[in-house]
């Protein structure tokens, strides 16, 4: 397997018309959902293997979600199903453009339920990366379970990916949230945040000053987020921006999901040792990835394949020309 992603798997209810606020909309509509398991399908609609754990509901959207995962192509032998807790709802509205509301509901819902012997071992010991977010650890034992499987992983070899993907409204308090992802640094490789994340972790919203002190906590690559702007990259080798594409963003739903599934199936085809030397074409990917999933509505439905990426970065490049990392 290329790429296992463990977490949340839910429901995604997308409000029927953006510019209004969560209490204003008219109607929800339900889209499968879940960062973690949106980069599953992210990574498998690029080319690589895929394969997803987590836990849904005994119940219509749970067996609606591992329907859409399987015509994906994404493996749900480690998808488990719960008889006692509900699939996760995550009502969803779009006040403006690049500004999104949630309310979860999840007082448990099923992904956080995933228990540590629930966990599909022989996917984890053969994976060549593994990639979770922080909303698995939120609560027990779902906590226990992520832990376990990046020790697992780990032990293997594999590649850890951590997208910090910090939702205040799931967590007891800020100090938690901080104690939990802090706790987790020193296990990842890849680091995925944006600059307010950066500045939770860091205290600081300057890109290369936070991403010095978090390289300093254990990771070896910080890639921080910038929306339309694209991302910036940190190594100990190696740092700087790589440009957004500009497009016509309708929805950002998905975005980050998209870009790390991209960055991911980069890491896994140059292998992490020449990650460094591929870096350039590697950010362009997944920030052509990224730009493309703006340009639709909702995250799975909106996820680009492999051709048309390249078929983007075809027209695109040679209008502006090539990307550059600083030294
Ligand atoms: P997140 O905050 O979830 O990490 P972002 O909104 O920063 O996600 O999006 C991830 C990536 O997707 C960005 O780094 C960028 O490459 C691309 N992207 C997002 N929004 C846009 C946009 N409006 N125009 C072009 N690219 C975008």
């Amino acid at each position: 397997m290329d790429i296992v992603t463990l977490g949340e798997i839910l429901i995604d209810m997308l409000p029927a018309e953006t510019g209004k606020r969560l209490t204003q909309v008219s109607a929800f509509i339900p889209k499968p959902g879940g960062a973690p398991a949106n980069v599953a399908v992210a990574a498998a609609r690029l080319g690589a293997s895929t394969a997803f754990l987590g836990k849904v509901g005994r119940d219509f959207f749970g067996e609606f979600l591992r329907e859409v995962l399987q015509r994906e192509h994404v493996d749900t032998r480690g998808l488990r199903f719960d008889d006692a807790a509900r699939t996760t709802l995550a009502l969803i509205a779009q006040p403006t453009a690049d500004n999104n509301e949630y309310i979860f509901y999840r007082n448990p819902g099923a992904d956080q339920r995933l228990r540590p012997d629930e966990l599909e071992r022989d996917l984890l010991s053969t994976t060549r990366a593994l990639h979770i977010g922080s909303i698995s650890l939120t609560d027990e034992p779902a906590r226990s379970a992520t832990f376990e499987a990046v020790r697992l992983a780990r032990q293997h070899n594999a590649l850890v990916s951590f997208d910090v993907n910090y939702r205040p409204a799931l967590w007891r308090s800020p100090a938690d949230a901080l104690a939990q992802i802090s706790a987790m640094l020193p296990n990842a490789d890849v680091v995925k945040l944006n600059e307010s994340e950066l500045e939770l972790l860091t205290q600081t919203r300057e890109v290369e000053k936070g991403c010095t002190a978090l390289l300093a906590r254990g990771p070896q690559w910080i890639v921080v987020t910038l929306g339309a702007q694209g991302s910036y990259f940190h190594s100990a080798q190696k740092r700087g921006y790589a440009r957004g594409f500009q497009v016509d963003a309708l929805d950002s739903t998905g975005c980050g999901d998209a870009f790390v599934g991209a960055l991911l199936t980069q890491l896994v085809k140059f292998g992490m040792n020449e990650l460094d030397a591929h870096l350039e074409a590697a950010l362009e990917y997944a920030n052509a990835a990224g730009a493309l999933t703006a340009t639709r509505r909702g995250a799975i439905p909106a996820l680009p394949t492999e051709a048309e990426v390249k078929d983007f970065l075809r027209q695109v490049l040679p209008k502006i020309g090539v990307l550059g990392a600083e030294t």
